[in-house]
Order: C-alpha cells, then structure tokens, then sequence
C-alpha cells in the first residue's frame, strides 16, 4: 500500500528514484586499545582519513554554484581550518600514541573534549561552533568506518539517480552528493530558511524537510516519489501515480523551455495592467542571475549577508562597493535593504542580539541599528555614496512606528550634509521606504505612508508576527498560513493605504514568489513583486494570463463574505480558475 509522507518541500520539482538511506547521528564507534606495534599503522591510518577528509572539502568548495550566498563558502572553509587545526590533526594521534586507543576511539575522545570546551564559552558564534566540530568528526570517523555514501555513480546506465533520506545534511554534504549524482534530498529536520535549503534551491534539486520519522518508515532501494512543491514523498506507489509524476516530469522540463521564451516580455495583464516583476537577491553577484532572468529591477537586497561569517564590520568603501556592483547590473530600480540582524540572523561582531530571550522581538533590524548610530551612519553614508550609480531606493526593516521611520531619515539628512561637506556626490531625493512586515505597521500603514515614499510588504516576518508562529521552527510550521483571514487584511491594508497615498507597495516575501498566490495577490491590487530570480518568469506568465479587473472583483467578494466554511474554498477556485 502507499506509504504517503508529508513535510515540508524547500526546493520545487518531482524526482523519482531509490532511496539511500544515510545516518550521520548514529555512526558506531568501535573501543579498543592496540598493541604497541600497531600504533604507528593506526596514526598513519587517521592521516589518511584526515587527507581524505580534507580532499573531499577541497573538491567541495570547487563546486559551490554561483549563485550560492557567501556563506557557504565560509562555512566550508571553517571545516577545512578546522582540519587543518592541530586540535585534530595532533591531538588526534597523540592519544593514538600515548593511550594506545583505535583511531575512532581516539578521534570521538577528542571530538567530545572540543565540544566541552565550545559549549562552555559564552559567545554564541563561538558556542556554535560546536555542530561543526560534529559534522568535521563526523566526516572522518565516516572514512575511518568505510561508511562512505556510495552513491550510484553519474550517468551509471539503467539505474535512476538515488533519492537521499538523512536525519539533517550539512551545505558541504548536499554539495557532495549532489556532483555523485542524486534526484532529490528528504531530511526529517530543518527549515526552509536554513542554508541547506537555500543551497538545494540554488543547485535546483528538489527538496523535503521536516518528515520526520522518514529513514524508520522508509526502506534503502525502494522506489520513491519526491515532489517538492506539495513537500510530499511517497513509498510503494501504484502504477498510475508513477505515471502521474513522470508525466508531471515531461510537463515541468517543457514548462522551463517554455518560460524561458519570455523573459523579455514586460509583465502586463490580459486586460493591459502593468505590473513589475522585480528579484530578492542575498549578494551583489546574484544580481546578474536577476538580470537574466528579466528581472525589472531588485525590490530587495538583503544587506545583512555583507556582515555574517566575520569577525568585524564591513567598513564605508567595502558597503559602497557591494551595493555599486548590484546597481551597475540592474537598469531598473535597485532597492537596499538596511542591516536586518537578530532572529535568526546573527553576525559574530554583534554579540547583543543572540543573548536576547526572545530575539525575534528583540533588538533586531532598525531596532539594532537606530541603537547603534555610529555603526548605521556607516552604512546610510555608502548607500548616498552609491545612490549617484542609478535608481537606489533605501528601505529600513522591522518599522513598527513612525518615530523610527523619522529618526531614520533624521539620520540620513545627517549623512548628506556630513557628505555635502565632504564634497561627495549623492543623490538627494533617494527615496526611503518601510518595510511592512510587523502587524502593527500594516494597522498603521495611512499614518506610515505620509512618512516613507513606498512600502515593501515582507509576508515571511508578518505572517510570523501576525500568527505567533516561529518562522524557523519545524514543529508548528503548518501554522504558516499565508491565506489566514488576518494576514490577507493586513495586506489588503497595507496595499490601500499606499495606494490612497500615492506611494509605490511592493511584496517581497515568499509568498510573492508562490505561484499559488499570485492571483490572489493581483487581486488584492497588488502590482509590484520582488522575489527569488528562478520565480520571475513563472510569476510573468501568471501575469500575462490575468484578468486583475476580474480577479480585483472576485477577491473584494470573498474577502467581504463572512462564512469561513466557503472562503478557503473560494480562494482556492480563483486561483485553480486562473
Ligand atoms: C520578510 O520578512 O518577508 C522578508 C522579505 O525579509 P526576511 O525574510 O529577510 O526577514
Ligand atoms: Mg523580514
């Protein structure tokens, strides 16, 4: 019978294929002490694995995609140091030699002594420096036990590319496994937003997370469907479902041809609206994909990626390089984001916000900033300083009143004339935005929108916010619910007061990049869209097909209505019927 799992999917597409089974959490660590003469063989043996180890990460970070954030490079190159670290590489065979233990013995000796010593410092980066020390051990201790993923190799003639199920994959592994050749990944934990994820994305591998329980119910070599927009796997299916999804296979690589075909179509509605796709970017480089893709512009470049993964600040001229980069690719508008830190996203040089108890309501975004103005007046100054290279708009994160909003441009009037004097060109009606991404903010919105000149909605932070739902928690992520009655108001809100108030409303949380949504959103008089680059030219097509007239009138009625029985499904008609 069909074994019908669901969690939750973090890189789109359908894979079919074997499952590979992997346990990285439960490697079994053989104890024993050696016999004098057989020390040196077990040292050389560990080096080897060492070497090994150290090659693999070598290869690794050749292959890292273009398109990947930063991060990942740094956090491989972390594991790399960490080899080389005489923590490992001497410690390691010193217990060999002076203990006489098997080289796994000595190694998980030494691994649980380095996680000691992490756990007791009180710097958080640092503290979590510990799971890398696991995945670092992990790897070597894999080649010492000959429990190296042998995956099926590449283009290997009538065997499909293998299906991983693992507890939790690490970005170097899936990196790995995925130049050895695999359909998709499953893992019974992370989130969507962990690097993991974004990495799958980048590499276009589809994805599950979150199944819980997968490698205890599933069997290694049995066949398995991944689909990765319902973020659903199934075991032992029938005849006519793996003939739905081959065929759902046929239909989404004719799809991608298709859509390729417009990418320089401007996105207007069948009945003559204009909208404006625009793209979310990480790093300055991903702007070219964003580019290629036909993107309009950025409505959203996240900043905070330039201050992770180091020890200090990037300085004024490095800020101002970055952001010159993006907005020497892109022609249209290029909107910068100011630092959103804390939550989930913490930074080595700012110890404040990860000792907070509850950071996602804690000094995060404009918050940190405004309480930090010597660190912020660094980076308004080399937003003005870029603003002369094409259409910067500066947008501030986390606004929930109009005093922050005021002290923001306060500040901003400070830099220019700090410039003025300096006699460095800026652009002077660069425009500043909010981001409306807390509840209180989209109430607020007709008093906001006489201070900012546009507004972003980020849906990720306020249907967090709005539902009291931990974006990054797996357990309670089937509460993030885009078309709750609440979020769809606080949109509705949002859009008509900048609409009322003649500013520009953006939206670039995921939910703009969800095809699922897109009629709703035009329907809610939305006409501006920033999301990840590999969406755009979907969203295009959705676009194109559109009658927002029409689609304008059915939402005012569903929203209007009060039976909430018939709402989801009409929600669900309209966009079925799109
Ligand atoms: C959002 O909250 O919707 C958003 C776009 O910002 P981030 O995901 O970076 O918090
Ligand atoms: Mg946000």
């Amino acid at each position: 019978m069909t074994l019908w799992l669901a969690g939750i999917g973090v890189s789109r597409g359908v894979a079919i294929g074997p499952a590979h089974r992997v346990h990285p959490a439960d490697l079994d660590i053989p104890e024993f002490t050696l016999e004098p003469d057989a020390v040196e063989a077990e040292v050389a043996r560990f080096e080897q694995a060492l070497a090994q180890a150290r090659g693999q990460l070598t290869d690794v970070s050749r292959q890292i995609p273009g398109n990947a954030p930063d991060e990942i490079a740094a956090f491989i190159e972390t594991h790399l140091l960490m080899m080389q670290d005489s923590s490992l590489a001497d410690r390691v065979p010193a217990l060999i030699r002076e203990q006489r233990l098997n080289a796994e013995w000595a190694l998980k000796r030494q691994q649980d002594h380095l996680i000691s010593v992490f756990e007791q410092m009180d710097d958080d980066y640092l503290r979590a420096r510990r799971d890398d020390v696991r995945h670092v051990a992990a790897r070597i201790q894999r080649i010492l036990l000959k429990e190296e993923r042998v995956i099926a190799p590449r283009g290997q003639k009538g065997r499909l590319r293998p299906i991983i199920v693992a507890d939790d994959i690490t970005p170097a592994d899936i990196i790995l496994m995925h130049q050895q050749g695999v359909a998709a990944f499953v893992t019974e934990h992370g989130g969507p937003l962990s690097h993991t994820a974004i990495l799958a994305r980048s590499l276009r591998v589809p994805m599950i997370v979150g199944l819980h329980g997968a490698r205890r119910l599933l069997a290694d070599e049995e066949t398995l469907i991944v689909d990765g927009d319902a973020g659903h796997a199934l075991a032992d299916a029938s005849q006519s479902a793996l003939a739905f999804y081959r065929h759902r296979q046929r239909r989404d690589r004719r799809y991608r041809r298709m859509l390729s075909q417009l990418r320089d179509e401007p996105a207007i509605s069948a009945d003559g609206v204009r909208v404006r796709l625009l793209a979310n970017v990480e790093l300055p480089d991903d702007s070219a994909e964003a580019v290629s893709v036909g993107a309009e512009g950025i409505g959203l470049y996240r900043t905070e990626f330039l201050y992770m993964n180091r020890g200090d600040m990037p300085g004024e001229d490095e800020q101002l390089s970055a952001y010159r980069r993006v907005l020497q690719t892109v022609a249209g508008p290029v909107t910068i984001r100011t630092l959103d830190l804390g939550a989930d996203k913490t930074a080595a040089s700012v110890r404040q916000q990860a000792q907070a108890t509850n950071p996602a309501l804690g000094l995060r975004a404009i918050r940190f900033c405004l309480k930090e103005p010597d660190m912020f007046r660094v980076q308004l100054r080399a937003l003005l300083r870029a603003s002369v290279d094409g259409d910067l708009r500066i947008m501030i994160p986390m606004i929930s009143n109009v005093q922050e909003l005021q002290q923001t441009r306060r500040l901003l009037e400070q830099a220019k004339s700090e410039l003025r004097s300096e006699g460095h060109a800026f652009n002077n009606a660069v425009a500043l935005g909010a981001m409306i991404e807390v509840p209180a903010a989209a109430l607020a919105a007709p008093q906001l929108a006489r201070h900012a000149d546009f507004f972003s909605l980020g849906t990720n932070d306020l249907i967090q916010y709005t539902l009291a739902m931990d974006r990054v928690d797996d357990e309670i992520s089937y509460l993030y619910d885009p078309l709750h009655p609440a979020v769809l108001r606080l949109i509705q809100t949002t859009i008509d007061a900048g609409r009322a108030a003649g500013i520009p409303v953006s939206l670039c949380g995921e939910m703009g990049s969800d095809q699922r949504y897109a009629a709703l959103l035009l329907g809610l008089g939305l006409t501006e869209f920033s999301m990840h680059p590999a969406n755009i030219p979907e969203i295009k097509r959705l676009v194109m097909q559109s009658r927002v007239g029409e689609l304008r009138r059915r939402v005012a009625d569903i929203l209007a209505g009060d039976d909430p029985a018939t709402y989801r499904a009409q929600l669900a008609e309209l966009q079925a019927s799109h």
